[in-house]
């Protein structure tokens, strides 16, 4: 499988940053008595995945223009920004899941819960889009969206009147809960994982997600993402895990 998902993201990249960079002693030894000002310039613990395509791979649904900012400055600030937030605290030793239900509901964790949920949601939002997507979902989805939804075209529907009915930033998704597909949306930072949900797929709705392509008109985004990126496999494989 290429396909990544963001429980691969904080183990793998971890051992190959330990590995790499900071693995030798001689390093760590020299970092720890200058404490914060040399790990402010230390490699990220939590490492952004690479985009699953090349930057001008959805174009013209969303250009290399939107990708480029989305993914290598704003995904790529909240990635700094979370390390920044967790160096030197215990949620520096957590998986990029765990921290984000440790932190959950905490008002005084809010800075690195939002952050902490970004990195995750724009990680699952590349892979929830592919070049020449769209189309028929994977069999077995399929049916499933068929006895939950009627049809598709209904599941599509919904999508968007989450998308569009999501009053300022957020996410709208496809879930599951209690064994049913659904669709919800979230404000913000927010996200299926601490409402007892299982995300399969998301659409960005925040404004940097399709403004420079599509200024204000964010259903016509939404309605060429779930025409022609949407990736079904990847909801597909998410649904099979369980
Ligand atoms: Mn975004």
């Amino acid at each position: 499988m290429t396909t990544r998902t963001p429980s691969d993201t904080p183990s793998a990249p971890r051992r190959d940053f330990l590995a790499g960079a900071a693995g030798s002693a001689a390093i760590l030894a020299l970092a720890e008595p200058l404490g914060m000002a040399l790990a402010a310039d230390a490699p990220s613990v939590i490492v952004q995945p690479p985009l699953p395509y090349a930057d001008n791979a959805l174009d013209p649904v969303i250009s290399a223009h939107t990708l480029g900012f989305h993914y290598g400055k704003h995904h790529k600030a909240y990635v700094d920004n979370l390390n920044k937030a967790i160096a030197g605290t215990p949620l520096a030793d957590l998986a990029l899941e765990k921290i984000i239900t440790t932190t959950a509901g905490q008002a005084d964790k809010a800075g690195v819960f939002n952050n902490a949920a970004q990195t995750w949601n724009h990680t699952f939002y590349w892979n929830s889009l592919r070049p020449n997507g769209g189309g028929i979902p994977p069999a077995a989805l399929k049916a499933q969206i068929e006895k939950d939804f009627g049809s598709v075209e209904n599941l599509k529907k919904e999508l968007l009147t989450a998308a569009t009915g999501q009053f300022g930033s957020g996410w709208a998704w496809l879930v599951t809960e209690g064994g049913k597909l659904a669709v919800t949306k979230t404000g913000n930072a927010d996200l299926p994982m601490t409402k007892g949900q299982k995300a399969l797929l998301t659409i960005d709705v925040w404004e940097h997600a399709y403004y420079l392509d599509y200024q204000n008109r964010r259903a016509d985004y939404v309605t060429a993402v779930l025409d022609k990126l949407v990736n079904w496999q990847f909801a597909a494989d998410n649904l099979a895990r369980g």
